[in-house]
């Protein structure tokens, strides 16, 4: 496959996935689970087999996507196997009447699992050890130090390219892993490396600290006054009755997610995120911490309303961060600063 046939299967990837593919290729990560839209799951497993990756589809995710484990070699895929039949082994008679109260031993145990996993994965042991010891929703706790540093308008893209939760906002062990995903994709094709980058430098809401997120390009309303529905004082108007101020707003691009959540809801609220109605120009509004709204700005229609107790209520205390309901921004590693035309058109109220 030459450069622009492989730039174009590629960039149908998002851009996590992405980075994560050409780290295995290039033999810098020994496993990455991937999500692959269905279009290009043939080209996929061509590419897989030519360049000699193990590959399992593991489930459908939704209408429009499939998840890939893809694995630099046989013996990675053999753990891969071996530790998965281990974890289905154990949610199976994790629920027996036996052993369901609460049990020191279950609990070292799934944390062992945890740790062989992300050994498996090649995640740094720092990160692995605070994931083992305190669960998914501590990965909060590294944007909750960017904002109490106030670094999270300048954070550096690596923190966006590896696949695990960093144990800090200045995890060195994760900010060098990035760069050698980095090096491995510029190394393969640097027209992909530019990509890569341009998209990891796109601001990103995020409705937990959690891995689930959209990229924002701003829109200039100006510019733009002409093709929406909605408009810029109509939103305001909406969003403050919706949400207390102190509210962000900002018109923008959302490209499609990694992948999409769909589930009944109960108006007013919509709080599935992200979900294939948040795709398009949108209108977001955001207090921070606090909760979101969001529609599409060419139609009307709601994609997102979201205030903190429904979410908390939906996920479970733990989750309660004041990270929650956030734009985080990113910088490149050489420069550091952030591009005015980067963080675009945003307003507050
Ligand atoms: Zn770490």
């Amino acid at each position: 496959m030459d450069e622009p046939d492989l730039f174009q299967f590629l960039t149908k990837l998002n851009t996590g996935d992405l980075v994560w593919l050409v780290a295995v290729l290039m033999r810098e990560k020994p496993i990455a689970t991937l999500v692959v839209p269905f279009e290009v799951g043939e080209w996929f497993r061509a590419f897989c087999e030519k360049r000699h990756l193990v590959r399992f589809e593991d489930k459908s995710l939704d209408p429009h996507h499939t998840r890939v484990v893809v694995c630099r070699d046989k013996e990675t895929a053999e753990l891969y196997r071996k530790l998965g039949e281990i974890r289905s082994l154990f949610d199976d008679i994790r629920h027996s009447s036996i052993i369901s109260h609460p049990n020191e031993a279950r609990d070292e145990f799934i944390a062992s699992l945890t740790r062989f996993e992300g050994r498996m994965y090649g995640y740094p042991e720092c990160c692995i050890e605070l994931h083992a010891e305190s669960g998914p929703s501590s990965r909060a706790r590294a944007y909750e130090e960017l904002l109490e540093s106030g670094k999270d308008r300048s954070i550096p893209i690596e923190f966006w390219a590896v696949a695990h939760a960093p144990c800090s906002s200045t995890c060195d062990e994760t900010l060098a892993l990035g760069r050698k995903y980095f090096d491995a994709v510029a190394e393969l094709s640097e027209a992909l490396r530019c990509h890569i980058e341009a998209r990891l430098l796109l601001p990103r809401f995020y409705q937990t600290g959690g891995g689930r997120f959209i990229e924002l390009q701003s829109l200039d309303y100006d510019r733009c006054r002409g093709d929406v529905a909605v408009s810029m004082e109509q939103f305001e108007k909406d969003a403050v009755e919706k949400l207390p101020k102190p509210i962000s707003t900002v018109l923008c691009e959302v490209p499609h997610p990694r992948a999409l959540v769909c589930a009944q809801e109960d108006a007013p609220y919509k709080t599935s995120f992200p979900n294939p109605d948040m795709v398009g120009t949108m209108w977001l509004a955001y207090s921070p911490g606090f909760g979101a709204y969001m529609v599409n700005a060419k139609t009307g229609q709601l994609a997102l309303y979201i205030i903190n107790d429904k979410w908390i209520e939906k996920v479970g205390e733990e989750w309660r961060s004041k990270s929650n309901f956030r734009v985080y921004r990113s910088v490149t590693g050489s420069s550091h600063e952030w591009k005015k035309d980067v963080i675009g058109f945003e307003k507050t109220l």
